[in-house]
């Protein structure tokens, strides 16, 4: 189900909200009820399709490689 999650301008407001395709419909803050939302793009879905190697014969270098340097020790 497409759920959008909207920002109220207003109030501030961060809601989430279920919306049908090919109805979109106005969208009213639930704390303040205001109209002066803002849908915020947010993808909590990965998207199925990554382009993939369909034949892959031999892989000599590992071309992977992300660096988490020493001392990951950090309080958010
Ligand atoms: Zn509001």
């Amino acid at each position: 189900m497409p759920i959008f999650e909207y920002a109220c301008q207003s109030c501030g407001k961060v809601f989430e909200k279920l919306q049908l395709v090919g109805r979109e419909e106005q969208v009213k803050c639930p704390a303040c009820a205001s109209e002066k939302v803002e849908k915020k793009i947010s993808a909590p879905f990965l998207p199925s399709s990554v382009g993939r190697p369909a034949d892959s014969a031999s892989c000599a270098a590992p071309a992977k490689s992300d660096g988490c340097s020493s001392g990951c020790a950090s309080g958010g």
